[in-house]
């Protein structure tokens, strides 16, 4: 655990040190920040809408089993074949199967987390099956070998120049900074991709039990390309995204357009009911829906459900100051941010993300931002509170606690606290009045924070003394 938890902090330290991810994540996030507040602000009552999302998501929770066979027998008498993975590895082997079954030897993949979290491409590649991103931001990242750092911008830590290079480099594109050149460019060579797969993969964004049908959104038109040029096609979902009716999507698909990217209504969605009909010009011959536990049903039926609510459109990433800094690799798996902070130690187990749970302030953005109302601080501080139960605390910081608990307790024993603590800082502080370094082992806050000292006068003397102040100069 100990070497989990110091991976946590060295990423977190080359993140900081990063001078081009921080301009990215700077762009990236101001940007979709704004766009969402705009967005948002276009409706005529967002808390509403919010409050309706989060009742779709509570309702497709509440009835996961049943929904899920009713989507399977819908899936089934549309035409298409419904496939079930208990985990990651099942996954994996469940789409070569199918590879092998339909003599697939080139793949083009739609956005999709859930074969990020199983490592798809990796199985396929090492199968000799040629796997390529769909998604622009996705097919970059494939380029440069690297994860993606971001639910919905899987590009967001590369700035415009970088990516520039790399295409530069990768594919002998000229040299430009505008961004709808390299668009233009990467387009032709993607576009060749998508005509010569034999399989296209998607995730899935909603699953809408009542008629069986897959909505995905997107705004390149790629997963379109993908799910209907190739003759088989393949959605994975994880068990969570299926909800109950078309009510619900037209509630939810708006909201997570707006959430995501700032727009309306994303400009490609996407509604696919089974293969190809007879009377139809084009779709896939074949059509199957893998459907992967992966310890969501653990979760289901826990303090942590409401996590399995996120319709994944990033907001919470945007807005958190944690992730604004650090990015989204640092937090060293497929979910960043803060429900990233939650999913990642529930689905891997806390001992193997015990830092996560406390890379947030607590400051109560993310909630804040949430389209479905997920209350993000609450489970972070649970997750804590696990984490502390299963013994995870090194003996100085459960000194520290008891202290702390202590001194909370006891009027004198605060106060006195905080005389000493002005003292000290106050002490430690240089002529400009701010503290360079604390003495170890609270100097590791200072090699990247400020410390202002604490105020000579404390709060409650400062309110005695104007109180008696103005009884002075105006008594009664
Ligand atoms: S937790 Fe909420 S804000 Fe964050 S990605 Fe999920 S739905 Fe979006």
């Amino acid at each position: 655990m100990k070497d989990q938890r110091d991976r946590f902090f060295h990423s977190v330290t080359i993140a900081l040190n990063d001078i081009q991810l921080q301009t990215a994540l700077d762009r990236g996030t101001t940007r979709g920040v704004n766009a969402r507040i705009a967005a948002m602000g276009e409706t005529t009552d967002a808390a509403a809408l919010r409050h309706q999302a989060r009742l779709a998501r509570e309702r497709a929770l509440n009835r996961l089993p049943d929904l899920l066979e009713q989507l399977e027998r819908n899936v089934i008498a549309n035409g298409g074949h419904v496939l079930w993975a208990r985990d990651a590895a099942e996954l994996n082997a469940i789409v070569l199967d199918l590879c092998r079954k339909h003599d697939v030897r080139r793949v083009t993949k739609g956005k999709s987390m859930v074969t990020e979290e199983s490592g798809l491409n990796h199985a396929l590649e090492a199968q000799g099956i040629e796997i390529n991103e769909s998604d622009l931001g996705e097919y970059i990242i494939q380029l440069a070998g690297e994860t993606p750092s971001h639910i919905v911008f899987p590009m967001l830590h590369k700035t415009k120049e970088a990516t520039a290079q790399l295409l530069h480099e990768k594919l002998g594109m000229p040299m430009t900074d505008r961004p709808e050149e390299m668009t233009r460019f990467v387009r032709r060579v993607m576009r060749q991709k998508y005509l010569e797969a034999d399989m296209g993969i998607s995730g899935v964004n909603f699953a809408i039990a009542e008629t069986g049908t897959i909505a995905t959104v997107e705004n390149e038109g790629n997963n379109r390309l993908s799910t209907s040029a190739p003759r088989v096609y393949v959605a994975v979902m994880g068990i969570e995204k299926v909800i109950a009716t078309w009510e619900d999507y037209a509630v939810l698909v708006q909201l997570l357009a707006r959430s995501a990217t700032g727009q309306r209504l994303s400009v490609y969605n996407n509604l696919i009911s089974g293969p190809r009909r007879p009377d139809e010009p084009d779709g896939p011959e074949v059509f199957y829906l893998v459907i992967m536990d992966n310890g969501r049903s653990g979760i289901l039926g826990t303090a942590y459900a409401e996590s399995l609510a996120c319709i994944r459109c990033g907001a919470c990433l945007n807005a958190c100051p944690v992730y604004q800094n650090i990015g989204g690799h640092a937090y060293g798996w497929v979910y960043p941010g803060p429900i990233g902070s939650i999913v990642s130690p529930l689905l891997l187990g806390p001992t193997n993300a015990p830092r996560l749970p406390y890379a947030s302030s607590l400051c109560g953005a993310c909630q804040a931002a949430c389209p479905v109302e997920i209350n993000i601080p609450d489970m972070l501080l649970m997750l804590r509170r696990d984490l502390v139960q299963a013994g995870d605390p090194t003996l100085g910081w459960r000194v520290g606690m008891r202290v702390w608990r202590q001194a909370m307790l006891s009027p004198t024993l605060y106060r006195a606290g905080g005389w000493l603590a002005a003292l000290v800082t106050q002490m430690l502080a240089g002529g400009d009045g701010k503290i360079e370094s604390l003495p170890p082992p609270l100097n590791a806050w200072t090699e990247s924070r400020d410390f202002p000292p604490f105020a000579r006068e404390s709060f409650r003397e400062r309110l005695k003394r104007r109180r008696r102040e103005r009884h002075e100069s105006h008594p009664a």
